[in-house]
């Protein structure tokens, strides 16, 4: 049966797999030898898991990280068999003979992580592939010191489990001041040092601008390869949003506007109601705060963000009318831009922007639409 598609839509994420794969050469120029490893988790931090990692995959790259098994499973079958994919969460309960069949390698995180999979391993008298992750001092997931000298010891592990890597996550990767980091690298090579030849890895994107030190056998980057700038990397953005004007008016000073009636016009203006809201991913508390961008001309949010709207000022571009795109990320507006005015992360504007947004994946320069709704 066909799938009813969408003639039309009211916004638009144009999602560049060109500068993802540049971005992906560029990192893995800077900390070369090192092996750069993608991040994919979270659907490629909301770009669509399946084509990012396609397109990464004829970058080179084999070796994909998701955090959870379901993802793994979505992913399975968009890469060539000579990918491997990495579950950062670890085992689910119920997920240990799938995780398995599959070929998937659990990152273990904790004790009982590590008890199920050696159990399946002699159970099913398989060895079984596996990532050791250890807190060095984030105390967000991790086996402890204790758990890496016993395993150091134990002959059955070694019978058991394929140690592909071991692996650690730097809590202060950004801050290149702080001593935190080099605290954790120090106890991480204590650790790594009970695994001798076995593949090393601790930085993330933010990890890669750090000194050479950090980077070590694999580079597990995220955010980098979606466009938001490294320290010392080149990196070209990836993400562009508009949305539509969905009604234009003219009004009188002291009109109000919104939800709540917030704002009041104090001069006469021109209004414009936009086709994106906070079911978008865009952010409520932008809501006086933010702006839209037509060419040019920066377009303030007035009032609140509703769930499916939200209205600008757009008395200094008389040009636009109904119909028209704006654009809420570009050139002129970046993930950083908007996540500071919205008071997070570029990570929480992506992984929100959701699927209602038609969607534009460039690659090879070749333009492919995929209207909202449509299997990614
Ligand atoms: C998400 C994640 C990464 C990727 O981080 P970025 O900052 O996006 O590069 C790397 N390692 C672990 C353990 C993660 O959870």
């Amino acid at each position: 049966m066909a799938k009813f598609q969408c003639p039309s839509f009211s916004s638009q994420a144009t999602i560049d797999l060109d500068a993802i794969r540049a971005n992906y050469r560029a990192i893995g120029q800077h900390v070369g030898p090192a092996y750069c490893c993608a991040v994919v988790k979270a659907d490629a931090y909301g770009l669509g898991a399946r084509r990012v990692s396609a397109a990464l995959h004829r970058e080179g790259c084999r070796n994909f990280f998701v955090a959870q098994l379901c993802e793994a499973v979505d992913l399975h079958h968009s890469l060539p068999l000579d990918s491997t994919i990495f579950i950062l969460n670890g085992l689910d309960p119920h997920g240990v003979p799938m995780c398995a069949d599959r070929g998937f390698v659990p990152v273990l995180n904790s004790d009982s992580q590590l008890r199920a999979w050696r159990d399946h391993a002699a159970e099913t008298g398989r060895r079984l592939p596996a990532v050791l992750q250890f807190d060095t001092g984030m105390s967000r997931l991790g086996l402890d010191a204790a758990t890496a000298h016993i395993l150091a010891e134990d002959t059955d592990f070694s019978r058991e489990i394929n140690l592909r890597m071991v692996m650690t996550h730097l809590a202060c990767a950004e801050d290149r001041e702080g001593d935190a980091n080099a605290e954790q690298l120090r106890r991480f090579r204590e650790l790594s040092a009970l695994f001798p030849g076995i593949p090393v890895s601790i930085a993330n994107s933010a990890g890669a601008a750090l000194s050479h030190a950090f980077h070590l056998d694999f580079v597990r980057a995220g955010i980098g390869l979606y466009g938001v700038p490294i320290a010392h990397i080149g990196i070209a953005p990836v993400v562009a949003l508009r949305a539509r004007i969905l009604q234009i008016r003219e009004v009188d000073a002291g009109t109000r506007v919104g939800y709540g009636l917030t704002y009041a016009a104090a001069v006469p203006q021109r209004l414009a109601t936009l086709a994106i809201g906070y079911a978008d991913g865009w952010p409520r508390n932008l809501g006086g705060v933010g702006a839209a961008f037509y060419q040019e001309t920066r377009l303030p949010i007035v009032g609140r963000v509703s769930m499916d709207s939200m209205t600008v000022d757009i008395s200094s571009a008389p040009a636009a009318t109904e119909g028209d795109f704006v654009d809420l990320l570009g050139p002129r507006q970046t993930l950083d831009d908007v996540a500071a005015d919205a008071g997070t992360i570029p990570y929480e504007i992506l992984t929100r922007l959701g699927a209602r947004h038609a969607r534009a994946y460039i690659e090879d320069g070749i333009t492919t639409m995929l209207m909202p709704g449509e299997e990614r």
